[in-house]
């Protein structure tokens, strides 16, 4: 493989299954990775998740000045600096009024929807990240095993998302995670995110690799490919370590 030079992370389904921390070997993988490159965690989650989720499992001694987390599907960049998290970027959040509007539309399509009306649900369902207004169907405090069965083809949450989309002209809609769909302006997505750390490192978005589990049309990876970035589809974390094994190898063979 051609080493890239940045690498960009989705985070649920990808290094770690939604929700949960990334196994040992993940996180290990991923620490010497960063040793090679500027990496990036991208996810339409929120920072505190990827704080709890991942960050807080590495070491405090590791160096993180090459780490970018993008967070909320790239409406801010966060990096470590002076000892602290701090926010490189942050756009704009949803004004009340466009909250308002998106969170009607979403009832609403939920009440035009049977299999979303009557699916059953644990904790809460839509929850305001400030420029995003993400919805999961089965709820936050759902079991794993109901977050992972309930839609693993996608199909019903592309359906949601085709009825959602003509009430939410001018919003962007994408589906993340094991039963999410996320609401931004246009714009605002994960593409935004890749472009940044390509100006941001003064490399081009083709010299970079993505690695994510929903580059499929509708799904919230699939927009990074307009940047001409380089994309490896995965169907989990184990298949992201065979990935992560053959950059480390070829990083290495690179030095030697
Ligand atoms: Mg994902």
């Amino acid at each position: 493989m051609r080493v890239p030079r940045a690498i960009l992370f989705d985070l649920d389904e990808t290094l770690a299954e939604s929700f949960r921390p990334p196994t040992h070997g993940i996180l290990t993988r991923f620490v010497r990775i960063l040793a090679h490159m500027p990496t990036a965690i991208i996810t339409g989650g929120s920072f505190t998740r990827v704080e709890h989720d991942f960050l807080k499992s590495m070491s405090d001694n590791q160096d993180r000045s090459n780490l970018f987390i993008f967070t909320n599907s790239a409406a801010e960049c966060h990096t470590f600096k002076d000892g602290f998290w701090q926010v490189e970027y942050a756009i704009d959040e949803l004004s009340p009024a466009e909250k308002g509007q998106i969170i009607k539309a979403i009832e609403e399509t939920i009440a035009d929807m049977p299999e979303f009306a009557y699916a059953r649900f644990w904790g809460e369902r839509i929850s305001d990240r400030g420029a995003q207004i993400a919805y999961t169907v089965v709820g936050l405090d759902a079991p794993q095993e109901e977050k992972m069965s309930w839609d693993p083809d996608h199909t019903k949450r592309l359906r949601f998302r085709d009825a959602l989309a003509k009430k939410l002209p001018g919003f962007e809609i994408l589906i993340g995670g094991a039963s999410t769909i996320d609401v931004t302006r246009a714009g605002v997505d994960k593409s935004h995110g890749v472009q940044w750390l390509a100006k941001h490192l003064g490399i081009s978005a083709q010299e970079m690799l993505y690695v994510g589990d929903a580059l499929f049309p509708g799904g919230n990876d699939y927009v990074v490919m307009e940047t001409g970035i380089q994309t490896r589809r995965v169907d989990g974390p184990h298949e992201t370590a065979a990935i992560m094994d053959e950059i480390i190898a070829a990083s290495a063979a690179k030095k030697n």
